[in-house]
């Protein structure tokens, strides 16, 4: 094989370069330096986001669409600036093609809502997995109570991996919506997305795609998914919160009606009836986070300067560190073992609830989740309620994972 093809991860980019970019990794957490192992929940910001929202603010803040002036016309072109970055980041046909929402759950609960209203009649399916979010079960029973449609729930093995025989077989003439994880929160599964899509496809179903962990750690590209629409969160990829997005496949989007009405959304507006505008901004009422989605591109920016690829190369090689050494702490059971891994491990020490871990681990600047995740089903799955659960980024280096370790060690001797 050729070297220079496939050079060790830790030469792919510099690592504490990296983390000078990011200033909150420069503070400390109980006189220790903060070790940021909740980017799963959260991930931090690089100064190159965080000046551009400054930015925004100091010299360009105006609403956008409304206006003729200087600043509303400068808005305007940096909202839609932004959104040709998420188009280009996710492999869209156009920047039309994306909707900004809130965040994950405001874009699911967007589909869902609608769905509810076209899509969904008695007896039809919802097919999801049984690694999904909250995010990405709630919004669908309210709109399988409302139609009555029916949940299905995909299962996965012990490892995590999802059953692939047993959801195929899940599929029929009635899956009306699959909607499925991208990386599971949890366990960290890598979910077969193209497989998976492929095999809903055959069956005519609307394929959606849950991203908010997949994002940060994989490069993906919709239309190579093949899926109708693809979801995530601005705030888990580097990027403020109050942002996020929802690709769809533009004659998906040409076919639904709006979710939410107000200004901007809206072609004629008479008292008697109103006709709608065209996508995304049928989609999009209401004065949106501006200066958000403005740091959501300059995120996009940023993650492009590195590279997706070379991000979860060194990815792959911290977590399969941090795996090797939690798996030499005593009492320490590991949740799943998928055979592909985002940035997350879930784990629970015997005789140690969840919650005194995490603030052992927070006494020593390490900060993790401790709790269910958003994700009752898929701990319950395992025979858990919770779990701790360190979650990884590429601005985490071997060292902290091995602090992490460490300290686990120290926590397991006490019990
Ligand atoms: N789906 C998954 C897989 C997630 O990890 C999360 C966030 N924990 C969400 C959905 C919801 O994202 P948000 O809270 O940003 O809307």
């Amino acid at each position: 094989m050729n070297q220079n093809a496939n050079p060790p991860a830790a030469s792919l980019f510099n690592v504490e370069t990296i983390r000078r970019d990011f200033p909150i990794l420069q503070r400390e957490v109980h006189g220790k330096p903060l070790i940021w192992l909740d980017s799963a929940a959260t991930a931090q910001k690089p100064q190159a986001v965080i000046d551009r929202v400054a930015r925004y603010y100091e010299h360009e803040n105006s609403n956008i669409h409304r206006g003729t002036h200087t600043l509303a016309t400068g808005a305007d072109a940096a909202y839609e600036g932004a959104r040709a970055k998420v188009a280009a980041f996710l492999g869209a046909a156009s920047p039309q093609e994306i909707v900004f929402v809130r965040g994950t759950t405001e874009g699911l609960n967007l589909l869902a809502a609608i769905f509810g209203e076209t899509l969904l009649r008695p007896g039809d399916e919802i097919l999801l997995t049984e690694a999904e979010h909250h995010a990405n079960i709630v919004p669908w029973q309210f709109a399988a109570k409302k139609t009555g449609a029916v949940i299905r729930v995909a299962p996965v093995d012990d490892n995590g991996d999802i059953l692939l025989e047993e959801y195929a077989r899940l599929l029929g003439p009635r899956t009306r919506v699959v909607s499925i994880t991208h990386i599971s929160n949890v366990l960290g599964t890598v979910m077969p997305i193209r497989e998976m899509t492929a095999l809903a496809k055959r069956h005519g179903a609307t394929v959606v795609i849950d991203g908010a962990q997949g994002v940060p750690h994989r490069r993906v590209n919709v239309r190579e998914i093949g899926c109708d629409f693809y979801v995530f969160s601005g705030h888990k990829l580097f990027a403020p919160t109050g942002i996020g997005a929802v690709y769809g496949r533009m004659e998906k989007w040409e076919q639904l009606p709006p979710w939410q009405g107000g200004g901007n959304m809206v072609d004629k507006v008479m008292f008697e009836n109103t006709s709608f505008a065209q996508p995304p901004k049928r989609f999009e009422a209401g004065t949106p986070a501006v200066a958000s989605a403005v740091g959501l591109g300059a995120a996009i920016d940023y993650l492009n300067g590195i590279g997706l690829d070379a991000i979860e190369r060194y990815e792959t090689e911290l977590v399969a560190y941090a795996l090797e050494g939690l798996g030499s702490v005593g009492g320490l059971r590991l949740i799943g073992m998928p055979k592909d891994r985002g940035g997350v491990i879930s784990f629970v020490i015997e005789g140690i609830p969840d919650l005194e871990v995490a603030s052992a681990l927070d006494a020593e600047g390490i900060a993790v989740r401790a709790g269910t995740h958003c994700a009752q089903p898929i701990l319950r799955r395992f025979g858990l309620e919770s779990s701790v659960r360190p979650s990884f980024a590429f601005y985490n280096t071997k060292a902290e994972a091995g602090a992490l370790i460490e300290t686990l060690h120290s926590i397991g001797a006490r019990r």
